[in-house]
């Protein structure tokens, strides 16, 4: 590790100004075609809902109303989940976890890859930071030049450290992280929700295509015309779109109930007791609290309610570094304790569980 340290602020050079501006931008344009496909086929599912399923096809007006009234809900929080997953305010590390210059300045003079990991132990020492690297040492990243707090990893399509990384998703154009994993579930939720709810309003009248194919006549294809292709394909689309949603949204259920990120759950993280998968777990309602927050009010919604600050998290109890000197009843969220430097340590107040702000 320590021997890849190098300083990587300079920049390459033989690359003129502009063709790095060009390729910057052009390569920033890129990475949004996956959203506009996105955004193009739920427009196109719009049109073929709407107009080609309730206001041409359905008859009767309560059908219709009880269709539109349900579909637009369904598709106003799914946007509004999918905009908040790519807007989302990801917020950079912390300064602290930053090494200033001196430390740096002695980081690169260091002679030694051993004389390297010492100088970032010291300085990490003040830091909350309880996992390592798979050799025992401080995670640092050269790159963003600071101390990785924990769980959080370096992306290289967004060329910097993100809090709690889970995993870089192309289809938000954005890192899934701490700050939007919650916005990220209920995209995936109400995304598969929105087309289990059109591929099952569809099924009837893709049913009836399919006999008025079979017959070659009847009112159906008389009256949709060409419209009637529309609603078959939005029934093959909703199916195709709701098998591969519903096999991502279980999967991310099940790392909220186990309190793992996807790269956690490829790497377990290494504590200094070892390599741990279930290091922050602590119970299957705190970890689904710990991503969706304490008000049940806003579960379901899509506005932040994730608890703590994104570089602290509560651990179990054999990777803290204290050992608590009461009992806590409950292993919830609060009382499981923050990680603490191990300079707080030092201190010869009486060390009790704290809350995560
Ligand atoms: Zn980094
Ligand atoms: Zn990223």
């Amino acid at each position: 590790m320590a021997s890849s340290i190098q300083n990587n602020r300079v920049s390459p050079s033989g690359y003129c100004v502009c063709c790095r501006v060009c390729n910057m931008w052009c390569w920033r344009a890129f990475k949004w075609l996956p959203v506009l496909l996105i955004v193009s086929i739920v427009t196109w599912s719009y049109y073929a809902y709407v107009i080609q399923l309730c206001i041409f096809t359905i008859e009767t007006t309560v059908q219709q109303c009880i269709y539109l009234v349900f579909y637009h809900i369904l598709l106003i929080m799914f946007s509004w989940s999918y905009f908040k997953t790519i807007f989302a305010d990801i917020k950079p590390i912390p300064d602290k976890y930053k090494l200033p210059e001196s430390e740096l300045e002695k980081l690169l003079s260091a002679e030694s890859e051993d004389g390297q990991r010492a100088i970032l132990e010291n300085f990490a020492k003040d830091l909350p930071i309880v996992t390592r690297t798979m050799s025992g040492s401080v995670r640092y990243c050269n790159r963003c030049v600071l101390v990785k707090p924990d769980r959080a990893h370096h992306c290289s399509i967004c060329s910097r450290c993100v809090l709690k990384m889970d995993h870089h998703c192309p289809w938000v154009n954005n890192c899934v992280c701490y700050h939007n994993y919650k916005f990220f579930m209920l995209f995936l939720g109400y995304a598969l929700l929105y087309c289990l709810f059109v591929m099952s309003t569809c099924l009837p009248y893709f049913i009836r295509f399919w006999k008025v194919l079979a017959n070659a006549q009847g009112e159906f294809g008389a009256a949709a015309g060409a419209g009637r292709y529309h609603i078959v394909f939005a029934f093959f689309v909703s199916l195709m779109f709701a098998i591969s949603l519903g096999s991502l949204f279980g999967y991310h259920c099940y790392l909220v109930a186990n309190n793992r990120t996807t790269l956690e759950a490829f790497r377990a993280p290494m504590f200094r007791g070892g390599a741990d998968k279930n290091g922050f777990s602590i119970g299957a309602f705190n970890n689904f609290k710990e991503v969706f927050g304490n008000n049940p009010n806003l579960w379901m919604v899509p506005v932040f309610t994730s608890l703590g600050d994104g570089c602290q998290f509560p651990v179990r109890r054999e990777h803290q570094l204290q050992t608590f000197t009461t009992p806590h009843e409950a292993h919830g969220y609060e009382s499981m304790g923050i990680t603490r430097s191990r300079s707080d340590l030092t201190d010869d107040s009486p060390v009790e569980a704290s809350h995560i702000p």
